[in-house]
């Protein structure tokens, strides 16, 4: 998408009400790539709006993406080691885990072998393929989460690493992590932090920003607001040095 589209080009985008506050008024920011980046004047989350309907969006997850991220694969491998390190302790041996977005399945393998019944999804074939081929994993599934219809309270571990920017219908998607959570279950979640310190002031020079891609930018407040909307909280944010929230979320 080089060019800006004109109006018309837009007639069958989404323009959407305010997905946390159901506001309908947004303060216009800037354009990037033609796509409109604007900011609710009630609770200030900052999205996409409108946008290219996501069957457009979907197409673009081709596999060029995931060839960029296989790229580094002994690092991604390492990195998510560290991710599942972190959450073991606090769960038996055979607890299931569940990464939402899990590309080619670097934290499923990671959660497997920490011995997690650890599992994968994600809309990208590509990225399933090389998961199964490369690193392989027998338990990931391609498609969108609700696609899977997973049972209710069946997950202790939900990851979701730099996904919840790319969904299109944020609360029904919280809302079906919360669905297949276990009761004593944890959610641990990262996505871009607009409110971070290092986002820089001359705002649209930051390169979270992606048109098509990523459809929302949150901060502390706005993504507790959206939890505490489909029965979550936050339990804990943990401290970052680049501009990222890494929440651990659990049942309200
Ligand atoms: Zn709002």
């Amino acid at each position: 998408m080089s060019a800006a589209p004109s109006q018309d080009a837009r007639a069958d985008w989404d323009k959407i009400c305010c997905p946390i506050c159901a506001g309908t008024s947004f303060e216009h920011l800037f354009e990037k790539a033609g796509e409109p980046f604007v900011r609710c004047l009630e609770c200030r989350l900052t999205l996409i709006n409108p946008r290219p309907p996501f069957s457009a969006i979907r197409a673009g997850y081709d596999a060029g993406y995931s060839a960029i991220y296989t790229k580094k694969a002994a690092k991604k491998l390492r990195r998510a080691r560290r991710r599942v390190h972190r959450l073991r302790r606090k769960f038996v041996a055979g607890s299931r885990w569940l990464d939402v977005g899990c590309s080619a399945g670097f934290v499923v393998r990671a959660a497997q072998d920490a011995g997690f019944d650890a599992h994968g999804v994600d809309i990208e074939n590509a990225a399933i393929t090389y998961g199964q081929e490369t690193l392989g994993l027998n338990q990931l599934k391609v498609g969108l989460l609700h696609e899977q219809a997973y049972p209710a309270g069946h997950f202790h571990v939900l990851s979701a690493y730099d996904v919840i920017e790319h969904v299109p219908d944020l609360n029904a998607f919280v809302a079906e992590l919360k669905r297949i959570l276990h009761p004593d279950g944890v959610i641990d979640l990262g996505t871009p932090d607009i409110g971070h310190w290092r986002v820089p002031r001359a705002l649209a020079t930051w390169p979270e920003f992606k048109p098509s891609e990523h459809l929302y930018y949150f901060d502390r407040t706005t993504l507790a607001r959206l939890m505490n909307n489909n029965g979550l909280r936050i339990e804990r944010v943990r401290l970052a040095l680049k501009p990222g929230l890494k929440v651990l979320l659990r049942h309200l």
